[in-house]
């Protein structure tokens, strides 16, 4: 069947990647990407589609219930795979709201919209929500977070996206839509906005800039290159389970400070430093308030059942990110002008 996918918040870091990945792999399918364009949301991520015949851009907001229902009609949307959000813990902090307002009601505005658009065979469509492990809260004594773990979100971010999952849940099974729900450890690649760990880093051993570290760095995460998350998301979307629910990560667990510490000492090398130039710039910030302590993602299931797992190793990954910054200057200068400074010396004080 030739599809008609809407992908929303295409724009965006990971949806980006999405998007180039549909659009070249599978030029039978229309593919749809919905975004409002936010600070996060950058058109210049997808140049290698631009002038794609099977490639659609749809400037608009999921808050805005009517423009869905229009856009569903206009592209006879089939299925949909909804990566929208705003994403960034530290800016959940400081404004809750919006996170509630996307993330929460622009998810029952995008489930609302396509159960009334595909209500003569429900069963015929997939409605598939990209998500975080963050939902899952924070690991202290071990383990991994499984499918089946509880959810136990500490930060406005993961509550308003364990909330957007647990409609999109409550839709299926109330409803009877057609759902599929995928949680994903942290990635990393390129598109990456500035504000997050790697990026910024990148960015800031470049210009010599001090390196914000929270706490004593010692926040350990799961890293995923996100060409890998992308494939993951393919599989998903064509082979997954109805109703099921799929954990996707890296096996790759970091402390902050290591990454940081491992980027410092690879720029050095690309910069011609001498080796222990780049760690002089770290300085250690205020704990982010909340912080979770450790996310770790058991991806055994994803494995198993669909045969995915990742292509690349982490220092491979990290070759290909800092390569890809460092040949992308013009498009750091564009995302890191005007808005991002002003949030930047809010967060961290002028630099
Ligand atoms: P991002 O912030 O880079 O991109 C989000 C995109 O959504 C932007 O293009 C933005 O313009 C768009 N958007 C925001 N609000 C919108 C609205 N109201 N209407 C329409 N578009 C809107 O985010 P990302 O890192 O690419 O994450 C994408 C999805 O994957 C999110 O749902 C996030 O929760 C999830 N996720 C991210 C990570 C990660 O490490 N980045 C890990 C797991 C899951």
């Amino acid at each position: 069947m030739n599809k008609s996918i809407l992908i929303t918040g295409g724009a965006g870091f990971i949806g980006s990647h999405v998007i180039q990945l549909f659009v070249e792999k599978y030029p039978a399918y229309t593919i749809v990407n919905l975004d409002a364009l936010t600070y996060a949301g950058n058109l210049e991520n997808l140049k290698a589609v631009e002038g794609a015949s099977n490639y659609i851009f749809e400037k608009a907001d999921i808050q805005d219930a009517d423009a869905l229902t229009a856009i569903f009609e206009k592209h006879n949307i089939t299925d949909l795979i909804h990566l929208a959000a705003e994403s960034h813990v530290d800016r959940s902090i400081t404004d809750p709201l919006s996170f509630v307002k996307t993330n929460v009601f622009g998810t029952v505005n995008l489930l609302n919209a396509a159960k009334e658009f595909w209500k003569e065979n429900l069963s015929e469509h997939l409605f598939y929500h990209v998500s975080t492990d963050e939902v899952y809260g924070s690991l202290h004594d071990g383990g991994f977070f499984l499918e089946t773990t509880a959810y136990d979100p500490q930060s406005p971010y993961s509550a308003s996206k364990a909330s957007s999952d647990h409609f999109v849940r409550a839709y299926a099974n109330t409803y009877k839509m057609k759902t599929v729900v995928s949680n994903c450890s942290n990635n990393y690649g390129p598109n990456h906005f500035p504000e997050k760990l790697i990026p910024l880093c990148i960015h800031n051993i470049k210009n010599n800039k001090p390196l914000p570290v929270y706490g004593k760095g010692e926040n350990v995460r799961d890293w995923l290159f996100v060409k890998d998350h992308a494939r993951a998301i393919d599989m998903v979307f064509h082979h997954g389970k109805e109703g099921e629910t799929y954990n996707i990560g890296g096996f790759n667990e970091w402390k902050n400070i290591d990454i940081v510490k491992l980027l410092c000492a690879k720029m050095d090398g690309k910069l011609g430093r001498e080796a222990g130039t780049s760690e002089k710039l770290i300085t250690y910030v205020k704990d982010r308030a909340g912080h979770d302590l450790r996310y770790a993602i058991d991806a055994t299931k994803i494995q198993q059942e669909l045969g995915w797992e990742p292509s690349l190793q982490f220092e491979e990954g990290i070759e290909i990110t800092i390569d890809w910054y460092l040949n992308n200057q013009e498009w750091l200068d564009h995302v890191t002008s005007g808005a991002y400074q002003e949030y930047y010396s809010e967060l961290y004080g002028k630099r």
